[in-house]
């Protein structure tokens, strides 16, 4: 069987969620055609204002990643980072509701419940809440996997993990863009061997893309599909 996507929402807690997570798949369904969304539910380094670094508002960050990956629509949302659980569910789920209901995706990617960032798994819930079978457009939830965040999930002993059960086959290009996507971020992008390197984010896409005897790949969780 196979869903042929049109229209892709992506949701992610923090600007570079998407671009770790899904970067070269996001640059290969837009150049195929699918019209994709993103909508990102902080704009703030608030981790890094705490330890006195200022505030760094991500807009113009978001913005040129998301241009490089090929999405047409942004939506970035005032969230503090690092403080979505002081958040109601009802203001978070309902936010995210609202892109749903506005865009209307056949599709949603989102961060993985597996996560060691509590944004991550809170966002990835509201997504899937947003997602669920009923009257909405939504006839597939995925999860992607970010490196430094459901890696240290996995080893930080949380009863849930990351078991990939899709594969998105990806070409050169598209790992060149999803590497050009990060350095909109600037910082984000660190020497090898740090996981978020350029190399450790091809290391990543080979290991996936070996898993299913291809030069390149990256791995998703399905969360629920409808054919
Ligand atoms: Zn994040």
């Amino acid at each position: 069987m196979h869903r042929k996507i049109s229209k892709l929402l992506v949701v992610g807690a923090h600007g570079d969620d998407e671009t770790l997570g899904a970067g070269g798949t996001i640059a290969r369904l837009a150049d195929e055609g699918v019209t994709i969304s993103l909508c990102i539910l902080t704009n703030d380094d608030g981790s890094r204002s705490a330890n006195g670094a200022g505030v760094v508002n991500r807009t113009a960050a978001i913005e040129l990643a998301a241009k490089t990956l090929g999405i047409e629509r942004v939506r970035i949302h005032e969230f503090g980072d690092n403080r979505l659980d002081t958040v109601s569910h009802l203001e978070l789920n309902r936010t995210v509701e609202n892109e749903v209901r506005d865009f209307e995706p056949d599709t949603i990617l989102t961060t993985s419940m597996c996560d060691l960032s509590t944004d991550h798994a809170l966002v990835s819930r509201a997504a899937r809440v947003a997602g669920r079978p009923g009257k909405g457009s939504v006839q597939e939830v995925r999860t992607f996997e970010i490196r430094s965040a459901t890696d240290v999930g996995e080893a930080s002993g949380l009863p849930v993990t990351f078991r990939p059960n899709c594969w998105q086959r990806l070409e050169e290009t598209h790992i060149e863009r999803k590497v050009e996507a990060l350095r909109a971020y600037g910082k984000e992008l660190e020497p090898w061997p740090h996981p978020r390197s350029e190399r450790g984010v091809r290391a990543l896409a080979e290991y996936r893309g070996s898993q299913i005897s291809t030069e390149l790949a990256e791995a998703f969780e399905i969360v629920r599909v409808v054919y």
